[in-house]
């Protein structure tokens, strides 16, 4: 008989990782803790009361030479990371904007990272790009978005981490449209023009600087009493930048502003854009979810006038980031500002020009299934029971508004159409501060502030998911209480 040497590969030899059946065991015990954290983070102090550095000094300065076990992760999770977490998902969390998640949310994220497809052509998942295509349609029906942002029309959505990434694409496929693409072959030559309101997001600015337009190139148009952009001073603008042989290139309307969630004029701002070929662009981060509900569409009323929309699932739509719904009315303009085809990306169902492939729809060429938690949450609730949310929290904010209005001593600093409601005790500035430091420091409630006719004011914004009438009472009753004991 013919004897047979063994080989033994190295794949033979015990690995070092975890097993399926101890994945399958450690996985069930983080569903549980996650699921357990929810039933008591109202128990938590909202805002992490740890000082800098609290969290490092407990960590090992070296990484372990030999593998730990899950229980002692886990151990540290509770012990150090817990109390450095400011908890966003608690129901008393009225601080910046939402960021709320949601059980089908969360698992679609897991389920996601257990694929961990790369979605960059439509060739190395067809399923993660197919899905996208489809749930951005349905989000454009949810929202009652202009025919041309689906992808059946001219254009079509595509998820992007931010929207901050998703301003930064709508200007690059603006320089290119107003350049004749010749900004990505030569580089920008100072005179394309960029325009949003004094209360647009910093995500603008920032676009425009990682565009290459220079933030000098950048105008910032006053707002009206209600913090809305000025169309009529945008005319007067864009007309002087012309004259001065300028090219305005790209307008960035926001529906919802950081701020104070004011609503620039979309029509006025559109049929000028139009006017004038300027890409529009329209971030609606936070407010653009409250048009699932028909009686709030009208704050999207001109969109059909826009080049480009985006709107944050990842902020009010009970969906974890990242998750940012970008929209395109051509969806060639985005494309031919971004494609490459280097030869290693190169495959039959990119040259048929029959697919999508999302990677020339970002910056990046790497994408993760994002998709699939949006599509859970869709099926999971249903567009009902999104607007029954969605409707409870802008009556809370109602409520609340009435309740500072009625108050002797707070004022409503700014219009609260949706969600937000800014506000400020009549004592004057160093008063708020103080009172907003309190506030936070109890850690029974997290709120923020900003400045509205350079005035320090406190914004409740209300949109965490588990957050309900009684949280809301008892902030407004803390926040009463807690002023009262600052009066001298
Ligand atoms: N635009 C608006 C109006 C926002 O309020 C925000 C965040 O607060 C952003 C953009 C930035 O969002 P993201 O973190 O998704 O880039």
């Amino acid at each position: 008989m013919e004897s047979r040497e063994v080989i033994h590969s190295t794949v033979d030899v015990p690995g070092y990782h975890m097993t399926p059946d101890e994945f399958r065991q450690h996985g069930h015990e983080l569903v549980e803790w996650i699921a357990q954290y929810y039933e008591r983070v109202d128990q938590l102090p909202v805002l992490s009361q740890v000082a800098l550095g609290d969290v490092r000094g407990q960590l090992p300065p070296s990484p372990p030479a030999t593998g730990e076990s899950f229980a002692a992760m886990m151990a540290d999770v509770e012990k150090i990371i817990l109390p450095g977490v400011t908890h966003w998902q608690s129901p008393n969390f009225f601080a910046f904007f939402p960021a709320n998640n949601s059980g089908p949310s969360v698992l679609g994220e897991l389920l996601a990272a257990g694929l961990g497809v790369q979605g960059m052509l439509w060739a190395t998942s067809p399923a993660c790009t197919e899905l996208e295509t489809h749930v951005l349609d349905w989000v454009a029906q949810m929202l009652d978005l202009p025919p041309t942002f689906y992808s059946t029309g001219s254009g079509g959505g595509v998820i992007q981490e931010s929207a901050s990434s998703a301003a930064l694409c709508a200007l690059l496929a603006a320089r290119e449209r107003a350049t004749g693409l010749a900004s990505n072959a030569r580089g920008c030559d100072g005179r394309l023009v960029a325009y949003a309101s004094t209360q647009a997001h910093s995500s603008i600015e920032k676009a425009v600087k990682i565009a290459g337009l220079g933030s000098e190139n950048l105008r910032l148009i006053d707002v009206d009493e209600h913090y809305a952009m000025r169309p009529d001073l945008l005319t007067r603008r864009i007309e002087a930048d012309r004259a001065a042989g300028l090219i305005p290139c790209f307008v960035a309307a926001t529906v919802g502003t950081t701020s104070s969630n004011a609503l620039d004029p979309l029509p006025a701002i559109g049929a000028l854009c139009r006017r004038e070929n300027v890409w529009l662009h329209v971030d609606a981060a936070m407010a653009g979810t409250a048009a699932i509900c028909p009686e709030f569409r009208y704050i999207q009323e001109g969109l059909e006038l826009a080049d480009s929309y985006c709107f944050n699932p990842h902020k009010w739509m009970f969906t974890n980031f990242d998750c940012d719904c970008f929209y395109v009315a051509e969806r060639k303009a985005l494309i031919d500002a971004l494609s490459i085809l280097p030869e290693y990306l190169r495959n039959q169902a990119t040259e048929s020009g029959a697919v999508i492939d999302y990677r020339d729809w970002q910056v990046s060429l790497g994408r993760r299934f994002r998709s699939l938690k949006l599509w859970f949450v869709i099926r999971h609730y249903g567009v009902e029971g999104l607007r029954h949310h969605i409707r409870r929290h802008v009556q809370l904010a109602q409520d609340f508004a009435r309740w500072v209005e009625a108050s002797s001593d707070f004022e409503v600093a700014a219009p609260s159409p949706l969600n937000l409601v800014c506000f400020r005790h009549q004592a004057g500035d160093a008063f708020n501060q103080v009172l907003l430091e309190r506030l936070n420091a109890s850690g029974a409630l997290y709120l923020s502030h900003t400045k509205l006719d350079n005035k320090f004011t406190l914004r409740m914004s209300i949109g965490q998911t588990h957050t309900e009438a009684h949280h809301v009472a008892q902030a407004w009753q803390h926040i009463q209480e807690t002023a009262a004991q600052l009066v001298v």
